[in-house]
């Protein structure tokens, strides 16, 4: 039970990446908030599966890219649960093309999901935090917002962005006892990987070190060390989950 008594909130977890960090926080003990945007049938099957571990668990629809929806969802989460201890930025989308090709709509509307929905949250949930005098902040990077990536030019740039703005935050709010840590994960067998091509995907595969794709409970335990108080000493740091692939 490494996050008993703690209350949660993860953006984007009807499926993948931020099912497993919900389902993770929930068997180790925090009351879950979380939401979703199209995956509404999926949203409440989940609601319903994080609830089974005997935490109180609350799926909300929320547009993660959107300043008002970030704002009436922090409130709806705070009235339910008193507090929050962690929030995980988790949501994201990609529209990936060359730069040649890349639309101004492909390239904004993957900066307001990834990159101002962090914004949208950590503004929204902050003084809160400052009051608590404790907080974790969790950010889903990625590695190509380390190294780059063809074709995802839009997406490297939201990510990178989320690196500048954890490590800012770190240094804003550390005196407050909030820690602010991002994740990069590297391949990891989802949805969103699901789209790339069979060459693509051996290429990933082949480059990585431990030679297989990440699975989204990878990701869920790095979650679980930077939101319980084993990590209480670390913020401002990029955590590669990845199999070696950066190194
Ligand atoms: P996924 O399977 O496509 O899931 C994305 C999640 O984000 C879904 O729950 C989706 O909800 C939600 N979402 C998308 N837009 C949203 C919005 N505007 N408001 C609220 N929720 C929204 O993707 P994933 O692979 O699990 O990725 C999760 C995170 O990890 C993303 O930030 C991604 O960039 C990052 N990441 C993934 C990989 C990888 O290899 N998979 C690698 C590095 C980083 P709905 O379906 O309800 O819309």
């Amino acid at each position: 039970m490494m996050l008993k008594g703690k209350k949660a909130l993860i953006t984007g977890a009807s499926k993948g990446i931020g099912k497993a960090i919900a389902v993770a926080f929930a068997r180790e003990g925090a009351d879950v908030a979380f939401t979703y945007l199209s995956s509404v049938e999926k949203g409440k099957a989940l609601e319903n599966e994080l609830a089974s571990y005997g935490i109180t668990a609350i799926g909300i629809r929320s547009d993660a890219s959107d300043f008002t929806q970030a704002e009436a969802l922090i409130k709806e989460v705070l009235d339910a649960f008193g507090q929050i201890d962690i929030l995980v930025n988790n949501a994201g989308i990609t529209r990936d093309n060359l730069l040649l090709r890349m639309s101004l709509d492909d390239f904004d509307a993957v900066q307001k999901t990834n990159l101002y929905s962090v914004f949208n949250t950590t503004k929204a949930i902050i003084k809160t935090m400052m009051k608590q005098r404790s907080g974790s902040i969790i950010n889903i990077s990625s590695v190509v917002g380390v190294k780059g990536n063809a074709g995802q030019a839009n997406y490297a740039a939201s990510k990178a962005g989320i690196i500048g703005f954890t490590k800012s935050t770190a240094l804003e709010l550390g005196s407050r006892n909030i820690r602010c840590n991002a994740i990069a994960p590297g391949f990891i067998e989802t949805e969103m990987t699901d789209q790339l091509d069979a060459k693509t995907v051996e290429g990933w595969r082949n480059a990585i070190p431990l030679k297989r794709g990440g699975q989204p409970e990878d990701v869920a335990n790095a979650c679980l060390f930077l939101g319980s108080d084993l990590s209480t000493y670390v913020s401002g740091q990029v955590l590669n989950v990845c199999g070696g692939m950066l190194t």
